[in-house]
């Protein structure tokens, strides 16, 4: 089985200027994840390494770099699943990891539970090797420009920056907004070479959020899925609608009731802006090293690597 890895860096109007940060970031964690599967690897440790290398990476929403809660803090959340062993990993609302993801992989390894939040999944952590940073760690410059110019909207009565989902449906800007809210989340799937097949999705949610709001990113069937008998998901975009449509786990569906997975992407994100006037973007996977990207948004950071070799864009043809 030829191995195949598939990246995310968010999907929003990713202004000109943030392109190339974007491609580099893409192209780098591709490189370090496609190496993992290359040495005959799990699918499991490739995706780990590809977000990991995401979540380091400024330019994204997620790790160092995360959007800010309305109180000026980094809060993420990260999710990873392995479809061969039906395993999955957790947390949510960590503030003082650097790597949530890798939180997330202690979690799927070493507990009996699938889920942790807050202090508790810190602790669990921290427990198994992992040291608890600062939260300043976290925070870049850039993002504090962002969380001061959304508060300053906010005070002047003008639609909020971020979509936080609660605002009145008139307030909800069109997909093809020229202002869309930045969804920076990261995401990989990957298929290693005896077959099986894993997701992870990583996220500092929204911003300007409430302290304590979960987005989609980490709640499994959500903003992430695998599962060997279906496909390997993970999406991006306004987490809100994501979730209450468990997105993910409706594409693995599609997938296996026999839709190709490029079908199974777009009619995704289709049923995303039909049902709830949604937009994100989507990674698809399927056992069989079949693969499908879709859109709604402007630009799609995402990078492809398989049989054909690596490619990477930052919008989806098709
Ligand atoms: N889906 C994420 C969330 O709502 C945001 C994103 O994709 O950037 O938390």
């Amino acid at each position: 089985m030829k191995p195949v890895l598939l990246i995310h860096g968010g999907a929003w109007a990713i202004p000109g200027g943030e392109l190339d940060p974007h491609r580099a970031g893409v192209k780098k964690a591709l490189t370090a994840g496609y190496a993992v599967l290359e040495k005959g690897g799990s699918a499991l440790d490739s995706v780990e390494c590809a977000v990991t290398s995401l979540e380091d990476d400024p330019a994204f929403d997620a790790g160092t770099g995360s959007f800010l809660t309305r109180d000026g803090r980094v809060q993420m959340d990260a999710l990873i699943m392995d479809g061969a062993r039906m395993l999955a990993g957790g947390v949510a609302c960590v503030e003082r990891l650097k790597n949530p993801i890798q939180a997330a992989r202690l979690v799927l390894e070493k507990s009996r539970h699938v889920y942790f939040v807050g202090q508790g999944a810190e602790a669990f952590a921290h427990e198994h090797g992992m040291p608890l940073i600062d939260n300043a760690d976290l925070i870049v410059d850039r993002e504090r420009a962002r969380l001061r110019e959304a508060q300053e909207r906010e005070r002047a009565g003008l639609p909020d920056s971020s979509f936080s989902g609660d605002e009145p449906p008139q307030m909800r800007r069109p997909a093809t907004s020229a202002r869309m809210d930045s969804h920076d989340t990261v995401g990989a799937v990957a298929l290693d070479a005896e077959g099986r097949i894993a997701a992870a999705t990583s996220t500092g949610g929204t911003l300007n959020k409430a302290p304590g709001r979960v987005g989609d990113s980490s709640l499994i069937g959500c903003g992430c899925y695998a599962d060997n008998l279906s496909a390997a998901v993970s999406l991006t975009g306004w987490g809100e609608p994501i979730m209450k449509l468990v997105l993910g786990k409706w594409a693995a569906d599609r997938v296996q009731a026999g839709s190709a997975p490029q079908d199974a992407a777009q009619a995704s994100i289709a049923y995303l802006a039909r049902r709830l006037n949604g937009h994100g973007g989507i990674l698809v996977l399927a056992p069989d090293g079949r693969w499908g990207i879709a859109h709604n948004t402007p630009h799609m950071a995402w990078g492809v690597c398989d049989a054909q070799g690596p490619r990477i864009g930052t919008e989806f043809p098709g």
